[in-house]
């Protein structure tokens, strides 16, 4: 299965995509997690992110492509993937179809998360005291929300026309929302 992940921050991509990888039995690529760890390790690759990240911005599409791209030939990757965090921006997407396309293996579906404002910045204001997540204050949760807005919803556009998209109300209980999840991927593959 592969499988891409679109939401807002504090969607629940992240926790549905553990669950959606070990359904699958498919590594989950979260984005995310990968720039954390290269800053927590003070790598080169964690400097070149680590500002933008701070700022709620988009790290530039050359880094975050070649890092994806990188993890994606990896072997276990080869099975499928659930992708967090990728693409946010027209320009990755495009990217990864072309991998894909070269590949001969095209995304099996692009899952959309639907979740009203009002509940994501709920969410993302007890992930901010839960976890201490700089990117989580306030004012950046505002900045990201509208960086989704601009630049990463259009990719709802993208993956429609392209017959990929599976929008799923992730609003409810993790169980709940993950059955949701699969009944319309297995309805898609049955
Ligand atoms: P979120 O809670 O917004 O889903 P993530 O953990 O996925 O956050 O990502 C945290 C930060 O890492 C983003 O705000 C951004 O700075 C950077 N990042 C992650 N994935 C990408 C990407 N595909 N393109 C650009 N920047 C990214």
């Amino acid at each position: 299965m592969r499988i891409v992940l679109l939401g807002p921050p504090g969607a629940g991509k992240g926790t549905q995509a553990a669950q959606l990888a070990d359904r699958y039995g498919c590594p989950d690529v979260a984005t995310g997690d990968i720039f954390r760890a290269n800053v927590a390790e003070g790598t080169e690759l964690g400097r070149a992110a680590q500002e933008y990240m701070d700022r709620g911005d988009l790290v530039p599409d050359d880094v975050v492509i070649a890092m994806v791209m990188e993890r994606l030939a990896e072997a276990d990757c080869t099975a499928g993937f659930v992708l967090d965090g990728f693409p946010r921006t027209v320009n990755q997407a495009e990217a990864l179809d072309r991998r894909l396309a070269g590949l001969g293996s095209p995304l099996d579906a692009a899952l959309s998360f639907d979740v009203t404002e009002e509940e994501l910045l709920r969410r993302l204001a007890g992930r901010a005291a839960a976890l201490h997540r700089a990117d989580d204050a306030e004012q950046t949760i505002r900045h990201r929300l509208e960086v989704f807005a601009i630049k990463t919803r259009p990719l709802i556009d993208y993956y429609a026309r392209r017959g990929l998209l599976v929008s799923v109300d992730a609003i409810g209980p993790i169980e709940v929302v993950t059955k949701r999840i699969l009944d319309e991927l297995d309805g898609r593959r049955g």
